[in-house]
This record gives structure tokens, sequence and C-alpha cells, in this order.
């Protein structure tokens, strides 16, 4: 009988482990042992580290797209919809309109991380992101125009993807006005919900002191409550309340609403085992990337990894043996700490970061890496 393998969304985590799969697999696949069929709910697999660069006009959003069928092995069936419904009782997967559903024996979710800014009265309205495709091609016409005011960049609400960015946008914000003469005429305030500047101690601890140097004010402790756009505000649960002239904001994320509804986990995240990546409420289901609630941070190097993991467990499962491969919280970060220098930290479960200091060879190797990605994602690197 044929092992039906089904990868839900077509993301980093979901493209590496089909041609992980397409590769490790291959004579199953050609003898028709097995099926690996990827489901995405659009044609194009989108590379989201390019928006970063998008309000410098240092990319195009365009850059961060490639079709998924000439990036996904032919040996692999590539299926453009939307699953609606996920029944880990019969194993079934249903659709959005008439399609009709479909059965899995191995189902590996990676729908990766939701923006939901409606959650912040006003946001919507009066904020600007980097973190969607729109926002960072909106936020480019906003950030051009830009020569003298507040600048308030403020994370709202974690887990949310790349806990960096938003470290890397402020540092980047800093030298792309001093850059152009202007620094003195704009002010760069940064907020964070907890009372340090980021979720990691060890990087917190680093990037203060930057900050610091850099005359980029901090408001820790900023839990966003909401914002109103017509006296361009922004106030935190906090009771504090911050001018601005532009904000820009990391909106709070949350998973697709078909994981709660399957029961797999709360928000969107599904509960899985750390290490092997199986889902904690339904058998013969592994979660990976994002929407894996593992603790390690929402990062494309992390669904890369453990996309190999998932793919290891899965073949040794199709070939009768016991499933080892297990993952160890690695996790690597470029972190740029300007527009032509940057930082690097490399952790797993056990060990934590330490970052490397800033240098323009490392913001050189970032961006290497992300012309790299193509290569990574078709399992070539
Ligand atoms: C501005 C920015 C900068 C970043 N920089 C970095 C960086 O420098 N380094 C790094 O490691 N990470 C970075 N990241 C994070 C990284 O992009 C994500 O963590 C990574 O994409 C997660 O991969 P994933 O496979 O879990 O999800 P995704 O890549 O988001 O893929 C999920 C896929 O599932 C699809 N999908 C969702 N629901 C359904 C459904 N119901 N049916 C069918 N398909 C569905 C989606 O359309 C999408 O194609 C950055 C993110 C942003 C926003």
């Amino acid at each position: 009988m044929t092992e039906r393998i089904v990868i839900v969304g077509g993301g980093t985590g979901g493209s590496v482990l089909a041609n992980d799969l397409a590769d490790r697999l291959g004579p199953e696949l050609d003898a028709g042992d097995v099926e690996v069929t990827l489901i995405n709910d659009g044609p194009d697999h989108v590379y989201k580290p390019v928006w970063l660069y998008v309000p410098f006009g240092k990319r195009e959003p365009a850059d961060g797209r490639r079709a998924l069928d000439e990036l996904v092995d032919d040996a692999v069936d590539l299926r453009i919809d939307r699953v609606s419904e996920i029944d880990t009782d019969s194993q079934t997967l249903r659709f959005d309109g008439t399609a009709p559903s479909m059965e899995y024996d191995r189902l590996v979710l990676a729908t990766g991380s939701t923006l939901e800014p409606e959650q912040i009265p006003g946001l919507v309205e009066g904020g600007h992101d980097y973190y969607s495709e729109s926002g960072a091609t909106d936020l480019r016409e906003e950030l051009l125009a830009f020569t003298e005011g507040e600048i308030v960049l403020s994370v709202i609400g974690t887990p949310h993807m790349c806990p960096a960015a938003p470290l890397e946008f402020v540092f980047m914000i800093d030298d792309w006005f001093r850059e152009r003469g202007l620094r003195e005429d704009v002010e760069v305030t940064y907020t964070y919900p907890i009372q340090r500047v980021h979720g990691n101690p060890h990087i917190a601890e680093w990037a203060r002191p930057i900050m610091e140097e850099r005359d980029i004010a901090v408001e820790t402790f900023f839990n966003a409550e909401s914002v109103d756009p017509d006296a361009e505000t922004i106030t935190s649960m906090e009771g504090t309340e911050l001018d601005y002239d532009l904000l820009v904001s990391i909106p709070p994320h949350g998973g697709v609403d078909l994981i709660e509804e399957a029961g797999l986990g709360d928000d969107g995240w599904v509960d899985v085992d750390k290490h092997t990546l199986e889902a904690e409420a339904a058998d013969n289901v592994y979660a990976l990337g994002d929407t894996a609630d593992t603790g390690v941070p929402n990062a494309g190097s992390v669904a890369h990894y453990q996309a190999g993991v998932v793919g290891q467990r899965l073949a040794s499962e199709i070939r009768g043996r016991p499933a080892t491969a297990t993952y160890d919280g690695k996790t690597l970060c470029f972190i740029e700490t300007g527009m032509d220098s940057a930082s690097f930290v490399e952790f797993d479960y056990e060990n934590p970061p330490s970052p490397a200091p800033p240098s323009e060879k490392l913001h050189w190797s970032k961006l290497a890496y992300n012309e790299a990605y193509w290569l990574t994602a078709r399992g070539l690197l």
C-alpha cells in the first residue's frame, strides 16, 4: 500500500522538507510505495527576510518570491489549495470551496505565522510594518519621504517572526539617517513588552548599550493597548503614551485557526515534543517551523534544521526502522547592526547565544546567505 505523506505549508520549512524527502525517499517514490504531497495556499514560495531591506530601497518585494513548482522537486505532488480543516481521527484534510478532501497517513504542519494587527485598536489605520510584503512596500514610501520627526518602533506581543528583526530595523534606521545627514532631526524610540529590549537576556544585554550609544530611546514594559491615528499616539497597558510621526510595529502574531480547531494547540501553535517534533494531541502528525511550539525563535533557520529532523524521522518510519533523529534547538541568525555591519548568533536548547562583534564581513555573510537561500530551499546546500 502507498504511504501518503502530506505537508501543509510551502514556506521555508515545508519546501525544505518536501525536497529533503524527495532526496531521501527517492527509491520508494520511484517504486510508488510513497507519495509526498506539498499543499500551499498560493503558487509562490515567499522568502520573508528580504522584506527587512525593502523599506530602505535595498531590495524589491519580488526578490523574495519564486514559483513553488520551480523550487520543489518533480517527485513531489504540488497542490495549490487552502486547507480549511484537519480531522486527525479520520486522518483527512478538507479544503476551501468544493475541492475534494484528502486522506493522509502522515501529516506535517508547516503553516507558519499570521499577522493579527486588528488585535490592537487603531493599529491597522495608524501603524506601518515590514512583516508583510505590502507593509514593507508602503513603509518604503513613508521612509523615503521622512526627513524629520519621531519614529517609534513598537514590538507588540511575542512570539513573533525573527526576534532579531526589530533590533535590526532600529540599528539600520539609525545608520541610514546618519549616512544621509538627517539623524539629528529624527528621534528613534524602541518599545518592548518586557523589562529588557529582547526576549533572550544575552541578546538584550548585548543590544542595550548599542542602543544607548546610538541615541535610540528605549521604553520597556510597554505592552501596546491602542493607537490613536488622528492624535498620532500609541498607549500602553502600563499607562505610557508616546507621540509618533511614523509608527512601525511588529504586529501581534498567531498561527492559523485550523490548528486550534483541530485541537492541536492554542493560538494556532501546535503543541509538540520539542525534540521529536511530534504533535502531542494526535498520532502521525508532525509540526515544524513557526507553527511548532518548541520555545525557540520563529526563524527560517529553525524551520530549516527542523525539516532535516522530520525528514530523517519520516524516512526511518517508512522503512520500518526506529526514528532516532532529534532537534536540539539549533538556531542561527545574522543580526544587522547598521547598513553595512552585522553580528551573528548561534545557539541551542543547552547553549545560550553570544553575539559576535559586529563587522562588515558578517553583513556580507548575511547578504550572501539570503542569495544562497534559493539553493538551500532546493536542498542543494
Ligand atoms: C521581516 C522578516 C525578517 C526575517 N528575517 C529572518 C532572518 O534573517 N533569519 C531567519 O532565520 N528568519 C527570518 N525571518 C523569519 C522566517 O521568515 C520565518 O520564521 C520562516 O518563514 C518560517 O518558516 P515556516 O515554514 O514555518 O513558515 P512560512 O515560511 O511562513 O510558510 C508557511 C506557508 O504555509 C502556507 N499556509 C498557511 N496556512 C495554510 C493553509 N491553511 N493551507 C495551505 N497553506 C497554508 C503559507 O501561505 C506559507 O506559504 C524573518 C521574518 C520576517 C517577517
